[in-house]
């Protein structure tokens, strides 16, 4: 039985498809399929579309990693502000009390915005989100050091969550692809239960009972190793590379007060859904989240720049302040952290933001979205519709009743993907979740095109899929 729904020809020689297998290795990527296949190679942008070699249009309906909020066309303002960036201070560091202007000002502009959360400090730079988790990891331990409570180190993140793949933020990730044969994750590390009501909330109870049990699974974990042993949970407001799984009602108040209870850290890892992407400008508004430190990369920059930042509550930074004094310093720093020329796209970015009122934007477009999204809740092949602002996903499953997902062998989710490439969108699967995530500036018409193009590639899918199960 195959689980191709066709056979992809081997790439052109010399095409850009067929250099790419010979020399790039890609991330997330099964390399024997690059030899065989050749990997897809972009040429070019425009708006939420993107063009390969041979000039063929595809909607990007994840806005490339859950990043380009502007999409992947020419920003002259952009181009301008990295150009006079690069003509006044190409670069300088943060090290030794110094620092580029443009820093400065991106710094200021952060801890403005993330006031809007809760009230942050300091904004410490980094050039992708992986590294901004690593790093909120050492300030977390470095300041229960200073608090003169070394004990306090253990990590709590959640099954299914996304931090990244560095050695401290892969083994946050609780995905055991991310894991297996890395040797990850590294010890002090624990995964508490995925909130995905849908799929692990029991017969009969409801979506604020499910939230308490996984309060009091949290609880539990936490008595288990020792609640003065345990420093900080790191969790995304919705969860995204794990499937785009919104919270159950209620978790993120009940969740918050078993961690102030224990004096427990909250990271709020906003990396996707900082910036809008839920509907307000941070994730954790949305679901009243109240966090020590928030970490945010992606939309920071609209992908523009590689960009990062750990956002610190005055708490933990004068536990950094005062230990370093002692020490003589802290002994954490990047070469490019806070990278002028980065900073200045990221700055520029949230100028056009503000200017072209993309969060009043983003409001008006996510009920179209929405809407768009639930009209696939009769669909004899989807369980599960989810989604918040301009994020959702639609969970495929064998059967509407029970749940029941396909058998993993068959890679529903994965030959759906490849069907609806051909059909000229591209989106991302995970297991048989459909994950969408266009760019912040998409029209309503766009959106629509984005979904009569899935559309025509599920009715595709549903055809071969009969030919498998009756194979
Ligand atoms: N946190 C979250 C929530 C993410 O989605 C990602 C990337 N998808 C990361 C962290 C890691 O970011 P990066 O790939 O820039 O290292």
């Amino acid at each position: 039985m195959s689980s191709q729904p066709s056979s992809q020809p081997g790439p052109k020689p010399n095409s850009f498809a067929a250099r790419d297998a010979a020399y790039h290795l890609h991330g997330y990527t099964n390399a024997l399929k690059t030899e065989k296949e050749g990997g897809f190679v972009v040429v070019r942008g425009d708006g939420p579309f993107v063009y390969d070699e041979n000039d063929k249009e595809y909607l990007d309906g994840l806005s490339g990693l859950w990043c380009a909020a502007l999409g992947f066309g020419k920003e002259q303002r952009i181009i301008d502000a990295a150009v006079r960036q690069m003509e006044n201070l190409p670069y300088y560091h943060t090290f030794s009390q110094k620092a580029p202007a443009v820093t400065v000002e991106l710094a200021e502009r952060l801890v403005e915005l993330a006031s809007l959360a809760a009230p942050m400090s300091k904004a410490y730079f980094c050039n992708s989100g992986s590294e901004a988790n690593d790093t909120a990891i050492k300030m977390i331990w470095y300041f229960n050091n200073a608090l003169g409570r070394p004990e306090k180190k253990k990590i709590i993140a959640r099954v299914k969550g996304y931090h990244g793949v560095t050695v401290g933020s892969g083994s946050l990730t609780g995905l055991p692809l991310v894991h297996k044969d890395f040797d990850l994750p590294i010890k002090n590390v624990f995964h508490t239960d995925c909130p995905h009501y849908y799929r692990f909330g029991k017969a009969g109870e409801s979506e604020e009972d499910f939230a308490t049990r996984m309060a009091e699974s949290l609880e539990a974990l936490i008595q288990r190793e020792g609640p003065d042993t345990i420093a900080a949970m790191f969790a995304e407001p919705v969860m995204g590379a794990g499937g785009v799984l919104t919270p159950p009602k209620t978790y993120w108040e009940k969740i918050q007060k078993v961690l102030k209870k224990h004096d427990i850290l909250l990271v709020a890892d906003e990396v996707i859904c900082g910036f809008m992407r839920t509907g307000n400008q941070w994730g954790s508004q949305t679901f009243g989240m109240k966090p020590d430190i928030m970490t945010m990369a992606k939309q920071l920059s609209a992908a523009q720049m590689p960009i990062a930042a750990v956002l610190i509550s005055q708490r933990v930074y004068e536990g950094l302040r005062d230990h370093s004094g002692k020490l003589g310093s802290w002994a954490h720093g990047i070469t490019y952290s806070g990278h002028p020329v980065a900073a200045a796209v990221a700055l520029e970015t949230q100028k056009i933001y503000a200017e072209r009122k993309i969060l009043d934007h983003v409001r008006a477009i996510s009920p179209v979205f929405l809407a768009e999204l639930k009209s696939f809740a009769d669909h004899p092949l989807v369980g599960e519709v989810r989604g918040v602002g301009l994020i959702g996903a639609l969970e495929l499953v064998k059967d509407k009743k029970t749940h029941e997902s396909f058998d993993a062998s068959l890679g529903v989710g994965p030959n759906l993907i490849r069907i609806a490439h051909d059909h000229g969108v591209i989106l991302r699967p995970v297991a048989d979740s459909i994950c969408f995530c266009p760019p912040l500036i998409c029209t309503e018409g766009q959106i629509r095109e984005m979904f009569k193009r899935f559309r025509a590639a599920l009715a595709e899918t549903q055809e071969w899929l009969k030919s498998q199960l009756v194979a």
